[in-house]
């Protein structure tokens, strides 16, 4: 069992509980943000997304998407129940990047192959998720950026469950640097074979702090349990099990 501790809200004294390893925390009761560490009030733009769907609504798209598509038994959505939906707002850094990024590389497609050079230029609304321990699939997520707000505790549903970041803006941006070089590099290399040199120029804006809401559910097909995993934003589903139908001798 993980031990919770406990600080007081500095903008309205109520309970803030946290678990190990939590660095910035959000007041349930007045939105307040602050840094565990310090105490002192969290001086970055904190924004969110909002949630668009009840859970029947959730439900919903559930079934819409057990309906839909080749690989799934036909008698899914007849068969299934949805045993859990919980509303969850996951914790994200967002780092603007802009980068150029100078590259040499032997092109092999030609014989004798030839030494080549290029720029690739990028601009980038680099998501990183704050939390070490979720099972998430933070690069099959696009995080829709176009309802971004600022974060508003009045908007949080009180069924839903708020996550608190693991993770430093400092930390969050070189983590940003690490995954925004070796995409880059993968781009290098859809234009040359072999990569002599890449030079990385990077400038990072301001990171925003930013919570977004994602639905986790479970559901029950044949007594077997199966995870979905829906954005509560677009109401798309980000990553869902499908029971594999089973072919055999009757
Ligand atoms: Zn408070």
């Amino acid at each position: 069992m993980a031990v919770v501790h406990e600080i007081r809200c500095p903008n309205c004294g109520a309970p803030i509980s946290f678990n190990p390893g939590e660095i910035v925390a959000t007041c349930k009761y007045c939105g307040f943000t602050s840094v565990i560490e310090t105490g002192k009030a969290f001086t970055f733009e904190h924004s969110m997304i909002l949630n668009k769907y009840d859970p029947a609504q959730a439900e919903e798209l559930v079934r819409n998407w057990m309906r839909g598509g080749f690989m799934k038994p036909g008698d899914l959505a007849k068969a299934s129940k949805v045993v859990e939906k919980n509303l969850v707002y996951l914790p994200f850094w967002v780092v603007p990047v802009a980068v150029a990024s100078r590259y040499k590389g032997v092109f092999e497609r030609l014989s004798p192959p030839v030494v080549k050079e290029g720029k690739i230029e990028k601009k980038y609304s680099w998501v990183v998720l704050a939390r070490k321990a979720v099972r998430f699939p933070a690069r099959e997520y696009d995080v829709p950026l176009d309802g971004k707000v600022p974060y508003d505790f009045r908007k949080i549903e009180g069924f839903a469950k708020v996550l608190n970041s693991e993770v430093e803006k400092a930390e969050a941006v070189e983590l940003a640097r690490q995954q925004i070089e070796s995409h880059q590099l993968f781009l290098a290399k859809q234009d040359v074979d072999k990569i002599i040199e890449i030079e990385n120029d990077l400038s990072v804006g301001d990171a925003v702090y930013l919570h977004a809401p994602i639905w986790f559910i479970i559901y029950e097909y044949k007594r077997e349990q199966y995870n979905l995993i829906l954005d509560g934003a677009t109401g798309a589903v980000i990553k869902g099990d499908i029971p594999t139908t089973k072919f055999g001798i009757f």
